[in-house]
């Protein structure tokens, strides 16, 4: 079976480099707002984060979404993006067993 290659995507948090099926992508949209894109394939600028709590909290204590996104981002939005990559990484370990 030729093999497919899929795009590498680094971690904001972590830095470390992942299969971009791996990451959990966050996206800016055309009116500013900042979620979680499940899909991946979201319009818009795009940043990742492992499915790793410790990722999304040091995102968020660092505000690295900010600067990767180039928005500003208050601990409220925060607090939504983390309990939506929370559920997100709660699914794919569901589906991994
Ligand atoms: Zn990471």
């Amino acid at each position: 079976m030729p093999q497919k290659k899929t795009p590498q995507r680094s971690c904001v948090a972590c830095r470390q480099t992942a299969d971009k099926r791996a990451l959990l992508r966050f996206v800016r949209g055309a009116d500013g707002q900042v979620h979680l894109d499940p899909t991946g394939r979201a319009a818009g600028r795009g940043a990742y984060l492992c499915a790793d709590a410790a990722c999304m909290a040091k995102a968020s204590k660092s505000h690295l979404l900010d600067r990767a996104l180039r928005v500003r981002l208050t601990e409220q939005d925060y607090q939504k993006l983390g309990s939506e990559h929370a559920s997100l990484v709660s699914q794919q370990d569901s589906s991994v067993v």
